[in-house]
């Protein structure tokens, strides 16, 4: 059987644990205190527990956490990119980067993808598995710990597809927003999905105050199918209508997410088309000038066309950005630092 790792657990799930050891509930929180804020690798660490209990845990429930294997700096922008072991050995990666507004964490939700998008490093290789509550929460813990910086911002944008991992993706939500825990603001939070519009009906239910980011890429769906194979599940039109649904459940304005790929989504016409659907919904539009990844032969667009795209947006009062770059030198997108390490390891080589 697949042990629990106990920092998966809410603490009501916690209190009913130590409770079925014979100890007081008041314990349970205690423990949360030492897991979630405190952020203990070992019970060790929980000095105001009884060693007897602390053993009684640790023979219950071992703790595994994250084992860092590499970290890279940028010399560019202090981005700092975690490439972390699971207890089962399999690899993530986790991305720390400095903003003015407070230090923001970009986490993985899945050992590879199985999403298939066609410039993502991540999905070459297909899904290995989901991660577990815990080991998303313990990429921002083991980063805040490593750093020494509160993490002020979560997003879920690294490997994965956050809402093909739904259940766990919640739980996961609900600890690192929770006043007992790490007590982040759910509005610093943000969820990137590829548009699964099922799940988007199911999370607008939870009525969180989270971001919801969705990766669009490309404004109609002959072009979108070619980028996206979940373009052909679900279409422009539907996938609106549910955007449209979440904002009127949540409040919350959703982010469009804009990768562009020179002579392919960066025309007038693509951002005309862009407008169209932005514009009515509110939608606050981030494009992406797209990273190569050196298995896929994507090109960006020059400076001067990516400003035009996004002045061209703006004349019709869309909010848009352009995602500074953060860690260009430091294999930045999603999954290349994970493919780095993995392609060396199985060549034989050794690090350096
Ligand atoms: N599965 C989620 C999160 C993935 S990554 C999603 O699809 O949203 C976060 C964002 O980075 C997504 O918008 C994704 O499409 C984009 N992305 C992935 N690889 C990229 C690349 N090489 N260049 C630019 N954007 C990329």
């Amino acid at each position: 059987m697949e042990q629990t790792d106990i920092r998966s657990l809410p603490l009501a799930q916690l209190k009913e644990e130590v409770t079925a050891m014979g100890e007081k509930p008041f314990r349970a929180g205690q423990v949360y205190d030492w897991l979630h804020v405190k952020l203990a690798e070992n019970y060790g660490e929980m000095t105001n527990l009884s060693r007897d209990f602390r053993e009684k845990m640790a023979d219950r429930y071992p703790l595994m956490p994250l084992r860092l294997v590499r970290e890279q700096t940028s010399r560019l922008d202090g981005t700092k990119k975690f490439l972390f072991a699971l207890p089962d050995d399999c690899l993530v990666e986790s991305v720390w980067m400095r903003y003015k507004h407070g230090n923001s964490v970009c986490i993985s939700s899945q050992v590879g993808c199985r999403m298939g998008c066609g410039f993502c490093a991540s999905a070459l290789d297909g899904l290995e598995r989901n991660l577990a509550p815990a080991e998303m929460l313990d990429q921002v813990y083991r980063i805040q710990r490593l750093t020494g910086e509160r993490v002020h911002n979560v997003v879920v944008m690294g490997s994965g597809e956050p809402l093909d991992n739904y259940e766990n993706l919640l739980v996961f939500l609900r600890m690192l927003t929770d006043e007992h825990g790490l007590h982040i603001s759910q509005r610093n939070v943000t969820v990137s999905t590829c548009g699964i519009v099922p799940m988007i009906y199911e999370l607008a239910k939870e009525k969180l105050q989270i971001t919801l980011a969705l990766s669009l890429h490309a404004a109609d769906d002959e072009k979108r199918r070619r980028l996206m194979p979940i373009a052909n599940r679900y279409s422009i039109v539907q996938l609106t209508k549910a955007c449209r649904h979440y904002f009127a459940e949540t409040g919350r304005r959703l982010t469009f997410e804009y990768s562009l790929v020179e002579g392919f989504n960066d025309t007038k016409q693509d951002a005309q088309k862009l407008i169209a659907l932005a514009g009515p919904l509110g939608c606050h539009v981030n494009l992406i000038p797209v990273n190569p990844v050196r298995e896929r032969n994507f090109v960006q667009p020059k400076k001067d066309a990516v400003e035009a795209f996004k002045n061209k947006l703006e004349k019709s009062k869309i909010n848009v950005t352009i995602r500074r770059e953060m860690g260009r030198d430091i294999d930045g997108a999603c999954g290349q630092l994970r493919r780095r390490y993995l392609e060396t390891a199985r060549k034989g080589e050794r690090e350096e």
